[in-house]
């Protein structure tokens, strides 16, 4: 577990320093305020996972083990060997989120929260950890369901779970890779490039590439848009690129505000 916490900051550490070096984007907010900012409400977010974990998640993984429940413990796919079961769980894992991504742009309660995420004004490393708490509390719900639903075992959860707060930090991050190794990437994983674009206040661009880990889904469904250069994107949410209205007691507020960020059409 120390181990898991001690790689995790280890890479983050690094893709923080290697964005400053190497910066994508030119930065809009390079002051530490942001950065604080953002780690406050990750931590809250973080502290919210963890208390969600005993009541929530656990109660799932469970039942669904003791009532056999979920495709993976589907008698036909159960025959199928181990190896195979825990990709085909990891796959499944990350194309349900994508669809619970796709959802919390779409319905006014869900984007309420996660609206706290994209108006973030400047987009590097900390943005992937400026989640608001109450959507991930409300993930955690989604967790259980994929629980129940998918039958994936404890091991394939946290191994999915390791593997995409990584490609969370990594595709929020202002590092620029070359171009020639970023689309080899795009094929199978979600790059900064890619995810720079999802961040875009036109709401064109911020409905498509949805994906997390794996940039598949994007393909399947019609949503991924890979040309349009970072310079010509505006990171944020349209009607909220004034500071005062970002700050951190009014981003943990923002879902309970009776003017919050509208649905973007696209
Ligand atoms: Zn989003």
């Amino acid at each position: 577990m120390r181990i898991k916490w001690l790689a995790f900051g280890v890479a983050a550490g690094v893709l923080f320093v290697f964005e400053r070096l190497h910066p994508l984007r030119t930065r809009k907010d390079p002051g530490p305020a942001r950065v604080g900012r953002n780690i406050a409400i990750g931590l809250l977010g973080a502290a919210t996972t963890a208390a969600s974990e005993l009541p929530i998640v656990a109660p799932a993984q469970c039942l669904a083990e003791r009532r056999r429940l979920g495709l993976l413990r589907w008698t036909p796919v159960r025959r199928l060997p181990r190896a195979l079961r825990v990709v085909l769980g990891f796959v499944l894992l990350d194309y349900t989120l994508y669809l619970w991504h796709w959802l919390n742009h779409r319905v006014p309660g869900l984007w309420r929260f996660h609206a706290v995420h994209h108006v973030d004004l400047d987009l590097d490393s900390t943005t992937g950890l400026r989640f608001h708490f109450g959507e991930l509390a409300l993930a955690a719900g989604f967790r259980a369901a994929q629980v129940l639903l998918l039958g994936v075992d404890r091991d394939t959860l946290s191994a999915w779970q390791q593997t995409l707060l990584l490609s969370v930090v990594f595709h929020h991050s202002n590092l620029e890779l070359p171009i020639e190794a970023e689309r080899a990437l795009q094929y199978v994983f979600v790059t900064p490039r890619m995810h720079g674009i999802h961040h875009s206040s036109n709401g064109e661009e911020m409905n498509t590439n949805y994906s997390s880990v794996l940039s598949w889904w994007d393909r399947v469904h019609g949503s991924l848009h890979l040309d349009t250069p970072q310079s010509a994107v505006t990171i944020g949410v349209d009607g909220f690129s004034d500071p005062e209205r970002v700050t951190l007691v009014r981003s943990l507020a923002l879902p309970f505000e009776t003017d919050p960020p509208r649905l973007t059409s696209g």
